[in-house]
């Protein structure tokens, strides 16, 4: 059984976009008290902040297609050195292509580490359409809601600090559906470079989120 601070757990959750991902990396690194490494999140910082590397990635996002490898490898080689990462991490939306892996490994081998667990959260493309077009986020806290799965008290408003809602640009259907095609393109693949090295951990992504974590801490043997 996994207790915090007994030597870390270094993890990567999979997963079509609108799988979960997200959701299920804040639990599982509230839980071992591991920082959850998010690209996406990284890049979007970037792009409020207006660096120019948020400039670059705007114009890869707004599209649905991944920011070059060489720009996010460069990211989280720096962010994995910093002293938080020391005790584990839980990479959410990263590697999303076979060199991205690669250099992961290279770079974890270099530092005298390894990936402990990959986890593949299964969701059917039907199902992603539906999750991330309905999907809304706070434009000051950042809170997520779903129209019809996840509604906010007062449409439009967040429950939390009542700013308005938004939909993000890589939300809406069109860039979703590209999304998808370069999901299935360009990180699927990863699914077998995992199996073949004995990482891969499958989890059904269907269902109420509660019990999609449930099902992430049996795998991880880890008591919720
Ligand atoms: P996410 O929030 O993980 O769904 O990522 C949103 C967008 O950020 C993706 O559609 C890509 O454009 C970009 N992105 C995030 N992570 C990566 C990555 N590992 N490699 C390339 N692009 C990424």
């Amino acid at each position: 059984m996994f207790e915090k601070g007994a030597g870390g757990m270094r993890l990567i959750i999979l997963g079509i976009p609108g799988a979960g991902k997200g959701t299920q990396a804040d639990r599982i690194s509230q839980r071992l008290g591991i920082p959850h490494i998010s690209t996406g999140d990284i890049f979007r910082q970037n792009i409020n902040q207006g660096t120019e590397l948020g400039k670059i990635a705007k114009e890869y996002m707004d599209n649905g297609k991944l920011v070059p490898d060489d720009v996010t490898i460069g990211i989280v080689a720096n962010r994995i050195e910093e002293k938080d990462c020391k005790d584990g991490f839980i990479f959410d939306g990263f590697p999303r292509t076979i060199p991205q892996a690669e250099a992961l490994a290279k770079k974890l081998t270099d530092m005298g580490l390894n990936i402990d667990t990959v986890l593949n959260i299964e969701l059917a493309d039907e199902k992603v359409l539906e999750r991330m077009t309905g999907r809304r986020v706070c434009n000051k806290c950042k809170a997520t809601y779903h129209i019809k799965y996840n509604p906010p008290k007062m449409e439009g408003v967040c429950d939390l600090c009542r700013d308005s809602l938004v939909q993000r640009n890589d939300d809406k259907e069109e860039t979703v559906l590209k999304r998808i095609e370069v999901y299935h393109m360009q990180t699927e693949p990863l699914i077998s470079f995992y199996k073949e090295r004995n990482l891969l951990r499958e989890v059904e992504g269907k269902g109420e989120v509660d019990s999609v974590t449930r099902k992430i801490f049996e795998v991880l043997e880890v008591e919720i």
